[in-house]
């Protein structure tokens, strides 16, 4: 007999599992039926492909047997791939799965928050130690002759010895603790396989003795009886007529590993050229690794009810990559290889199809539920603007998807709303990017905006930088940012140049005085209230976008110098025009660039500086 320790990751994962999961003690059921299923499928899958296996009999069956007298085990037995001592260890014995060390980095140490992460996540075979005083596995694979068991008490390690076995399959018994001894139940297994494992694609069969009673209730012997528990139907190939909402929700739950149920399910069959069943699923709440580059796939491919692959990405553009569910297709061979896949005809035909019908739902959702489409922007919209960046086939459909906030309606707006509300003639449709949303909200830049009762879409969010500009029109409308040194058509006035020309000698003393500090120094006629604003020339990187850069390592980026614009109705630029004093202009024209910075929350390049200067002009304002 051999001992192994547990990898520290698996030992943490244990403790965390076992610590704050025992309110759903009942998904270890699910878990271990999870991986019968798995293995069939593998089984499956090589008695289809694999020459050395195509002779043998192979009828895939899921067994699940309970101790009844004295409730001490539970054993679910699989006929599926099995696994060698290598396959122990690695499989049982670490982690290697890189969702898993993110997703242990990401546990917060709050029990609910936590056992929340782990319902998204799915726990696995582990959590047959939230009941388990010891859990033993016996497994041989297929293909090799000699079996092996398992054992583990979930604390350190784990042992390994030789046994035998009959035939290629796994069997893990799990020894019930206190807490886990409801589950050496007939009523209690069916209960728990039917709410989350009817959809298991093979038969699940329990083992139990079937009491008898005589005419006055008294019990007169038993016999051993064996049922099946599922319907092992593949739910995604049932007419939609058959199913229920509930249907759709506990499969739904079964495959995503979510607590909740989906947002919304989406069903098609599809028959003619191409015939293929694909049933798809928006989760409530975005995956825990939707950000993370190596996020997991949630769409699994297979091939006439043959479970293909749960790992491939192309399957979905990654802007979707939110979406759960099933693709089956008919006109697929069995063996298809990872490079097949990735160029092939059918499938780019049911991706195609498929997103269509995925964001002609959204639609359907945005117009007829809005309460759940906000709940879903909520989620997604950002995923929906990354689809703008790369999904150029579907850009007018996301364009009428996406949703921004704004100076003139609480919550999310559209553009077709923005377009609905503009006033007669306007030219373009306005926005302001480059920072927080109070920051947005409150910048100076949007006083003349306001004043004209014009809209203007506050973009905060950091992926609008990328993306908007290459939106470019909307419905034939420009979508022009207002941070720009170009004022926008709409607020153009013709008493702009006359003042303008008035004010050119205070222009030339101001950016004399700043120097190397701007770009350049102009007469603004987007502003109300402010004296001064900060503006980028028209192809100027914003402050938000060489932040971004910096991160990204790009250190080299010269400095872009902001334009600085003031307002000539203010009180104080207008002061500027009679003052004879360098000195006070000098010192006002610091002041106006750093306010026009900090009300942007951009850093004052030399605080020290913009205090001595502030309290000298205070003093004598005093
Ligand atoms: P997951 O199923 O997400 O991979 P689990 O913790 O449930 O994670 O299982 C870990 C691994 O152990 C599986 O990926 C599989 O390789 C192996 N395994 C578990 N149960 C079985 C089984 N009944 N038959 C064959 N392999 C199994
Ligand atoms: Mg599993």
């Amino acid at each position: 007999m051999e001992k192994h320790e547990f990898q520290t990751e698996v030992s943490q994962l244990l403790d965390i599992i076992v610590h704050s999961l025992y309110s759903q003690r009942e998904i270890f059921i699910r878990e271990l039926i999870s991986n019968a299923s798995d293995a069939l499928d593998k089984m499956k899958y090589l008695t289809l492909t694999d020459d050395a296996f195509k002779s043998i009999s192979f009828e895939p069956r899921i067994d699940i047997e309970f101790d009844e007298e004295n409730n001490e085990t539970l054993t679910i037995r699989d006929n599926g791939i099995g696994m060698n001592r290598e396959d122990l260890i690695e499989q049982l014995g670490t982690i290697a799965k890189s969702g898993t060390k993110s997703f242990l980095s990401q546990l917060s140490g709050d029990a609910k928050k936590d056992s929340n992460l782990i319902g998204q996540f799915g726990v696995g075979f582990y959590s047959a130690f939230m009941v388990a005083e010891q859990v033993e596995v016996v497994s041989r694979k297929a293909g090799e002759e000699q079996g092996w068991r398992w054992r583990s008490d979930g604390k350190g390690g784990y042992e390994i010895e030789e046994a035998k076995c009959e035939t290629q399959g796994t069997e893990v018994t799990v020894y019930l603790s206190d807490e886990g001894k409801e589950f050496a139940n007939r009523w209690k297994v069916e209960q728990v396989v039917k709410k989350y494992s009817d959809h298991i694609a093979f038969p699940i069969y329990l083992h139990y003795e079937k009491k008898e009673y005589d005419d006055s209730g008294k019990e007169k012997g038993s016999t051993p009886t064996v049922e099946q528990l599922n319907s092992a139907s593949a739910l995604w190939k049932r007419p939609k007529s058959e199913l229920s909402q509930e249907d759709y929700n506990e499969f739904y739950k079964a495959i995503a590993h979510d607590t909740d149920d989906p947002l919304l399910h989406l069903h098609t069959h599809a028959e003619g050229t191409l015939e293929y069943s694909t049933l798809f699923f928006v989760p409530k709440r975005a995956p825990f690794d939707l950000y993370h580059a190596d996020y997991r796939p949630g769409v699994k491919l297979y091939v006439k009810r043959v479970f293909i692959t749960d790992d491939e990405k192309e399957l979905m553009p990654t802007y979707l990559r939110f979406v759960r569910g099933v693709i089956d297709s008919e006109d697929l061979p069995l063996n298809v290889s990872r490079e097949i896949l990735q160029h092939n005809r059918v499938l780019a035909n049911i991706r195609q199809a498929s997103v269509k019908k995925i964001l002609g739902e959204f639609e359907r959702l945005a117009k007829d539920e809005p309460e759940t489409y906000t709940e879903f922007i909520e989620q997604y919209n950002r995923p929906l603007k990354e689809g703008l960046y790369g999904d150029f086939a579907n850009r007018e459909t996301l364009l009428e998807l996406v949703r921004f906030k704004s100076t003139k309606a609480d919550g999310w707006v559209s553009l077709a709303e923005y377009k609905e509300r503009m006033q007669p003639d306007q030219k373009a449709i306005y926005y302001i990017t480059g920072g927080e949303e109070h920051t947005l909200r409150n910048s100076p830049l949007l006083e003349a905006y306001r004043k004209k009762d014009l809209e203007v879409l506050i973009m905060d969010d950091e992926i609008d930088e990328m993306v908007v500009p290459m939106i470019g029109t909307y419905a034939e409308l420009e979508l022009k940012p207002i941070n720009r040194s170009e004022v926008g058509e709409d607020i153009k006035d013709e008493a702009d140049k006359e003042k303008a020309e008035e004010l050119k000698p205070v222009v030339e003393r101001i950016k004399t005085a700043l120097g190397e500090r701007v770009k350049d120094v102009r007469v603004s006629a987007r502003l109300d209230e402010s004296p001064s604003c900060i503006v980028l020339d028209e192809n100027d990187p914003s402050m938000k976008m060489q932040e971004l850069m910096r991160a990204m390592g790009q250190t080299e980026m010269p400095e872009v110098k902001p334009i600085l614009e003031v307002n000539p109705s203010h009180p104080i630029v207008e002061a500027l025009k009679s003052h004879s004093d360098d000195g006070v202009v000098e010192d006002v024209a610091f002041l106006l660039l750093d306010q026009a910075l900090l009300v942007e929350g951009a850093p004052v390049k030399d605080p020290a500086d913009f205090v001595k200067r502030m309290n000298k002009i205070l003093a004598k304002a005093v």
